[in-house]
C-alpha cells in the first residue's frame, strides 16, 4: 500500500512538471515567439546577416531590393551601388541593421498564424529617392567620403551615399586590388564613420560666442596670419586684416577664432559642445552612429584654440553633424533624421514611421542669428549664384589629415526656405579645399532634390 501511494505521488509531481513545462513554453512562446522567429540565422528570415525576406522601395515605390530568390537588386547599376551601404550585400560584408530591425513587422509575425504573410513577406518604404541617390553618386564621381540630405521639418533622409561602393549584382575583386580605390568600401561613412571637421566646426564656437559674448556684434578682429601662444602659433593662409565677426566666420580667419576661444575659455567652449551634442551619436531605426570627440584634457591654449577651429583632436560624424545643421535650421531643436517611414505586411500596415524632435539646444534668437551669418557666408564666399531659387547657408571647411593625402572637404548647411527645408552634409576625401570641393557638388544636387520634393 505504501509503494502504491509513493508511486502515484511520484506519478502526480511527473505530472506536475510537464504540465508546468507545457504551460511555460506556451507562456514563453506567445511572449518571445516573435524574437525565436526573428533570431539571426533563422532561414526564413534571413539570407546571411542581412533581411531575407520582403521588398523595399524608395520614397516614390522604385524597387531597391527584393529579397526572395536570391535577392533581386534595382534595375540600373548606378541605383545599385547608391543604395548598397543601406541594403547590404548578398554575403553580410555590409549588414543592413535598418532593415533588419524592421524583420518582425516585414514577415507580420503573428503568434497565432505564425508568418502569415511568409510567402513574399512585406514592403518597407524607405524616405530615400532613388533619383536623388543616384544624382548623388554621380557628383562624387571617383571620390571618397558621403553626401547627405534631409528633411529637416519631417527628419526624412532624402539622400546619403557613402563611396566608395560597388555593384551587387557584379562584385569587383576588392581583395584583390591594391590601388586603394576600395579603402574602406563595407564602411557606411555617413553612420559609422568620424571626420576631422575642419572649420565647419567654427559654426560651433560660433553658436557657442553668440551665447556667451555679450559685445561679440560689436568686436573687430585684426589678422595678420598669426595669432601667437608663446612660440606657438595659430596662423591662417592669407592675411584677412580687419574683419567683424560676419566676415570673420565667411572669411573662415582661424586668427580671429583663436581670439573668440581665447574669450570662451576652455572649460565654456567644452560646456557648448555638450551642450550642442556634436559629438553624440545619432540612434534611428536600430542604426546607432559612431559617437565624435572633441578632448581638451591636458591641452595648452594653442591646443584649445585649435579644437575651436575643428582641429585638434577633434572628430565629428556626418549624419550628427547634419542633425545639427538641422537643428540650426529649425530654430534651434531637430527633428531627428530616420530612414523607413513605413512596412505593410499583406494588407495591413505594420509600422509607420514618427518624427521625433529633440531637445532645445540653442535659444532661437541664436540659431536665428546663426542661420543669418551662414547666409552671409554664401553671398560673401560661396557665391549665391551657385544656388538660384534658394536660400542657402552653410560652412566649408578643410581639413588637414597629415602624410601624403590632400586635406578633406567638408561643406555643411541647409536651405532656409519653407518649401525646401532640407539639411545637407557633404565630405569628400584627399579632395583640397572644402569651397573648391563641395560647392559645385551641393550645386549640383539642390535641384536635383528640390525636383524630388516639388513632384510629391
Ligand atoms: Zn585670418
Amino acid at each position: 500500500m505504501n509503494r502504491i501511494a509513493s508511486r502515484s505521488i511520484a506519478v502526480w509531481i511527473l505530472v506536475a512538471l510537464l504540465l508546468g513545462g507545457v504551460a511555460f513554453f506556451v507562456g514563453e512562446y506567445f511572449v518571445k515567439g516573435d524574437t525565436w522567429v526573428m533570431t539571426q540565422g533563422s532561414p526564413h528570415i534571413y539570407n546571411g546577416t542581412n533581411l531575407g525576406t520582403g521588398v523595399v522601395t524608395d520614397r516614390g515605390g522604385t524597387l531597391l531590393l527584393d529579397t526572395s530568390d536570391h535577392r533581386t537588386y534595382a534595375t540600373t547599376k548606378e541605383l545599385r551601388k547608391s543604395m548598397l551601404h543601406w541594403l547590404g550585400d548578398r554575403h553580410g560584408y555590409i549588414s543592413a541593421p535598418a532593415l533588419a530591425t524592421y524583420a518582425e513587422e516585414m514577415a507580420g509575425y503573428n503568434s497565432v498564424t505564425g508568418l502569415y504573410s511568409y510567402s513574399g513577406g512585406g514592403t518597407a518604404r524607405l524616405t530615400l529617392s532613388a533619383k536623388l541617390q543616384t544624382a548623388a553618386l554621380k557628383a562624387m564621381g571617383e571620390y571618397k567620403g558621403t553626401v547627405a540630405m534631409y528633411n529637416y521639418k519631417t527628419g526624412e533622409l532624402l539622400c546619403a551615399v557613402s563611396t566608395p561602393t560597388y555593384d551587387p549584382d557584379n562584385v569587383p575583386d576588392i581583395e584583390g586590388n591594391e590601388d586603394g580605390t576600395y579603402e574602406g568600401v563595407y564602411v557606411n561613412r555617413f553612420t559609422q564613420s568620424v571626420y576631422i571637421p575642419g572649420s565647419i566646426f567654427k559654426l560651433v564656437t560660433t553658436a557657442a560666442a553668440l551665447e556667451e559674448l555679450d559685445d561679440i556684434r560689436s568686436q573687430t578682429f585684426t589678422c595678420t596670419g598669426t595669432y601667437s601662444y608663446g612660440r606657438e602659433a595659430v596662423t591662417c593662409e592669407l592675411v584677412h586684416g580687419e574683419l567683424d565677426f560676419d566676415s570673420a566666420l565667411a572669411q573662415s580667419c582661424n586668427c580671429a577664432f583663436a581670439s573668440i576661444v581665447d574669450q570662451l575659455g576652455a572649460k565654456t567652449l567644452e560646456k557648448y559642445v555638450k551642450k550642442y551634442a556634436v559629438t553624440e551619436p545619432v540612434s534611428f531605426d536600430g542604426v546607432t552612429t559612431a559617437g565624435g570627440n572633441f578632448s581638451i584634457t591636458d591641452a595648452s591654449a594653442v591646443q584649445v584654440a585649435w579644437s575651436g577651429i575643428g582641429q585638434h583632436k577633434d572628430q565629428i560624424n556626418p549624419c550628427r553633424f547634419l542633425t545639427f545643421m538641422g537643428a540650426v535650421a529649425n530654430g534651434g531643436r531637430a527633428v531627428e533624421p530616420y530612414l523607413v517611414s513605413k512596412v505593410t505586411a499583406g494588407t495591413s500596415e505594420t509600422y509607420r514611421a514618427k518624427a521625433t524632435t529633440g531637445k532645445r539646444i540653442m535659444p532661437e534668437a541664436v540659431a536665428r542669428e546663426l542661420q543669418r551669418m551662414m547666409h552671409n557666408n554664401v553671398i560673401e564666399k560661396y557665391g549665391e549664384e551657385n544656388f538660384p531659387e534658394v536660400t542657402v547657408c552653410g560652412k566649408s571647411g578643410t581639413a588637414q589629415v597629415g602624410g601624403e593625402k590632400k586635406s578633406n572637404a567638408m561643406f555643411a548647411g541647409f536651405v532656409a526656405d519653407e518649401a525646401y527645408p532640407i539639411a545637407f552634409f557633404v565630405a569628400v576625401e584627399d579632395a583640397g579645399y572644402g569651397r573648391q570641393i563641395c560647392v559645385p557638388i551641393l550645386s549640383e544636387l539642390l535641384p536635383v532634390c528640390m525636383e524630388v520634393l516639388d513632384a510629391e
